[in-house]
């Protein structure tokens, strides 16, 4: 895509993702093409390309470029899988995902985060999300399992419902801690055992639900 931000997205992709361990080639590219400048205010458009988080509406967060980036390639996406998301907030992850995978399936708890995204899913024909408001704790049991799933908000464990929704062999990458702090988590499962990997220190805005906190 070009637009003016052509230049800015190219070193975001140089400086914050290369130069840190980003080397999965289908998350630079659709990092490098996805319009990140849309998903923020327009009071925001020329920070949108900065290495740090922004807010969005709602008293949320759009998370940081390197972010995005690293929790997408923990979950290892060839291309063929079914992805469920969880806060879709900005729409930022979801569309990201979108572009290296074959669905993506995103819950989010605020209208106006979900009307939002919705609108530049439409915009940009990224066809294959989908999107409905719910409690994210509780996952979409509908479409499971999932071979992917990625939450973007942080609760003081990880939901039992998205442990049950994830495929086996299955991926899911979910920030848990106390509110001020969270470890990034890795959960794998295969063969019916469920393994879990500490990644690196995080702070997400709060998962907030029947398997969250509560308020
Ligand atoms: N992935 C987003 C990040 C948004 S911040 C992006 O790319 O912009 C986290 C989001 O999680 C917020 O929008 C918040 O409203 C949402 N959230 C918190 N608890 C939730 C729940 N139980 N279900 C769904 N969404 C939730």
């Amino acid at each position: 895509m070009t637009d003016r931000f052509a230049t800015a997205r190219k070193r975001m992709v140089q400086e914050q993702l290369l130069h840190r361990g980003i080397d999965d080639q289908n998350i630079l590219t659709a990092m490098s093409e996805v319009p990140r400048h849309l998903f923020v205010c327009d009071a925001m458009q020329a920070q949108a390309y900065g290495d740090y988080p922004l807010p969005i509406d709602g008293d949320q967060t759009i998370s940081q470029p390197y972010i995005v980036a690293a929790m997408t390639q923990a979950l290892k996406i060839k291309g063929t899988e079914k992805v469920l998301e969880i806060g879709t907030g900005s729409g930022y992850q979801a569309a990201i995902l979108s572009r290296i995978c074959d669905k993506v399936y995103t819950v989010e708890r605020i209208n106006t985060l979900l009307a939002g995204a919705r609108k530049i899913f439409d915009q940009l024909r990224y066809h294959n999300i989908l999107a409905k408001l719910d409690d994210g704790t509780l996952g979409w049991p509908e479409h499971a399992p999932y071979d992917a799933i990625i939450v973007t908000a942080s609760g003081p464990e990880i939901p039992e419902p998205l442990i049950e929704q994830l495929a086996d062999p299955g991926r899911m990458v979910i920030p848990v801690g106390d509110r001020d702090v969270q470890q990034l988590q890795l959960l794998t499962k295969k063969d019916g055992d469920i393994t879990i990997r500490h990644l690196e220190s995080v702070r997400f805005v709060s998962l907030i639900g029947e398997h969250g906190w509560n308020g």
